[in-house]
């Protein structure tokens, strides 16, 4: 039998909206009765993207951008909290919300962990993506968001195949859910994921100069050793660390005194410029 999921890459994607614009695109003023009614203009994210921003300006800024359409969850909050059929799952694992079970049911909104029911106060439903069941139902392969997709950061297809692109990432044992701690087993699943990182910039302390070419070792608490080096500016970066976890972080260089910082990555760590002095 047929399970439609998803695979988003944070890695491929360089947020440009397509895949949010192409779901307003399809929504907004149509309805698609029995299975959503018209988006309104304003006030809905079918397809959010969040923009995760890392670190502090001026230093080591990236962004993350993190499509967060509705995770479809087999075992699902918002269908236990619908007890008159309000928000069902069909056959292929959608999880449609009835737009005309659900009228007035604002309280459904408050069931879904991820917060991606939204109200229309016009109509007066809750309204979110139905991974566009009215086009899968119609012979489409895939949703307008994976369609408008530019970089291919939007995989979708039968989790149930697997012969899939979508069913082999996931064997791959690449991809993550958003939260695992909900467990709700999530049928849109990610690859890449932003982590923590710990950079500094590293300077020879008698010549004023970047240093180059120094060994960073960064250690957890369970003795695990990661070594990275610094680049001819001085800069060194270890990213897809885990949140929360202590690490020491060990500064060495032939002819200079070495540096050590305790860091716990409860954000993304910037140690700034580090001073390496000459032994005497
Ligand atoms: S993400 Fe929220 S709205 Fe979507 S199926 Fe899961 S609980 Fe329901
Ligand atoms: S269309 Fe693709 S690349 Fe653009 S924001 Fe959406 S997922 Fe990212």
């Amino acid at each position: 039998m047929t399970k439609y999921g998803m695979v988003i890459d944070i890695t491929r994607c360089n947020g440009c909206y397509n895949c949010f614009l192409a779901c307003r695109d399809e929504y907004c003023g149509n309805d698609y009765p029995p299975f959503s009614a018209a988006e309104p203009e304003r006030g809905q994210f079918w397809m959010r993207i969040i923009e995760r921003e890392r670190g502090k300006y001026p230093h080591v800024v990236k962004v993350a951008y993190m499509p967060t359409p509705c995770m479809h969850c087999d075992d699902a909050l918002c269908v236990k909290a619908a007890k008159n059929g309000e928000i069902y799952r069909q056959k292929n694992g959608a999880i449609i919300i009835d737009p005309v079970k659900s009228k007035g049911k604002k309280q459904l909104l408050s069931a879904c962990p991820f917060r991606v029911i939204f109200w229309n106060e016009e109509k007066q439903i809750p309204q979110k993506c139905t991974f566009c069941a009215h086009l899968l139902n119609d012979g489409w392969k895939e949703p307008r968001c994976v369609e408008a997709c530019p970089t291919g950061a939007l995989v979708f297809g039968d989790l149930d195949d697997p012969n899939s692109e979508v069913s082999r990432l996931v064997a791959s044992g690449k991809t993550e859910i958003l939260h695992p701690e909900y467990n709700m087993q999530d049928k849109v699943r990610y690859i890449g994921l932003p982590m923590r990182f710990i950079a500094g910039s590293v300077i020879f302390g008698d010549t004023d100069e970047c240093a180059g070419s120094v060994s960073i070792t960064i250690t957890d608490e369970e003795a695990k050793k990661k070594i990275v080096k610094t680049n001819n500016f001085g800069d060194f970066e270890l990213d897809r660390l885990p949140a929360d976890t202590k690490y020491t972080v060990q500064i060495k260089h032939t002819g200079y005194k070495s540096t050590e910082f305790k860091v716990i990555t409860r954000t993304d760590v910037y140690l700034g410029d580090i001073i390496l002095n000459r032994r005497k």
